[in-house]
């Protein structure tokens, strides 16, 4: 079997979570086997490995995880997008629209300079709506997105369109 369709096994697909019609894709069982967890890691950065990427960021929660085991990986630094009201320091901030409301993240006032070479990573990308938000909060510090990478993507929702020219790198699609 080809490493992503192994990677593919341990995502489990939980109906009506956490509300009807969703198909949620639970990247737990990949998390508890560290093979793995190695393959989705690797896959993550193989692209970039020579970009000069200055730091990860990865998007509350999930994209934590795979963020700073990436972030090792590349031997850069980590930021944290947060949801609001986490993060203890300045903060800059940004809004998006969700298919019901509104939500924001927040990035620590230090956490990117100007010209800073950003890899944001996430578990999954659906609508787009999260990481074209997370590409906003950097480039308003002056940071440049060298690109986008999701363990899943969900291509039905066309995610990618949404992130226009940022290049976008994804393991296992359904
Ligand atoms: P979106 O902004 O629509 O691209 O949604 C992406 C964010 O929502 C990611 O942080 C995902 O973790 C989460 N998400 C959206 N849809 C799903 C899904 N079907 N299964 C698991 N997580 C999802």
């Amino acid at each position: 079997m080809r490493d992503m369709d192994k990677l593919k096994t341990k995502i489990r697909t939980i109906p009506n979570f956490p509300k009807p019609g969703i198909q949620f894709k639970d990247i737990t069982p990949l998390l508890l086997d560290p093979a793995s967890l190695e393959l989705a890691v690797n896959g993550l950065v193989q692209p970039f490995r020579d970009t000069n990427i200055t730091a990860i960021a990865g998007m509350e929660a999930r994209g934590f995880i795979f963020g700073s085991l990436a972030a090792r990986e590349l031997n850069v630094g980590f930021i944290p997008l947060r949801k609001p009201g986490k993060l203890p320091y300045n903060v800059k901030s940004v809004s998006y629209t969700l298919e019901y409301g509104e939500a924001s993240l927040e990035a620590h006032s230090d956490a990117i300079k100007t010209g800073d070479r950003i890899l944001l990573v996430d578990d999954l990308l659906a609508t787009g709506g999260t990481a074209r938000a997370s590409c906003q909060l950097v480039e308003q510090f002056g940071g440049t997105v060298v690109a986008c990478a999701f363990v899943v993507e969900l291509l039905s929702l066309n995610g990618r369109s949404q992130l226009d020219n940022t290049h976008t790198h994804s393991l296992i699609t359904y």
